[in-house]
């Protein structure tokens, strides 16, 4: 029965995992728009590895919690590794270029 549905949801106009991953990273920060809401759940009900992807970002936040002030680089990002950050998350993160 959950395979008949899965199928019937995969023929659904809609969510691509590209989109899908931006909303698990906006869901973070900010609640989803209802719409926005029954997408995400839609499309993570049919891609086990946008379900993992999300379940992976909100691992890694509870850990940056917890242990992100405790974390020190000794003797500081130099300023080549912080344009290399900048730059990467300008391409990666929604709303990048
Ligand atoms: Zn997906």
């Amino acid at each position: 029965m959950f395979r008949r549905f899965s199928a019937t949801l995969s023929r659904l106009p809609g969510l691509s995992c590209r989109r899908a991953t931006q909303l698990s990273a906006k869901a973070l920060d900010t609640p989803l728009s209802p719409g926005e809401r029954v997408e995400w759940f839609c499309h993570h009900l049919i891609c086990r590895t946008c379900r993992n992807y999300g379940g992976h970002l909100r691992l890694m936040r509870a850990w940056f919690r917890e242990f992100g002030p405790k974390l020190e680089v000794p003797g500081g990002l130099s300023a080549t590794c912080k344009e290399e950050i900048k730059a990467r998350l300008q391409i990666e993160l929604p709303g990048g270029k």
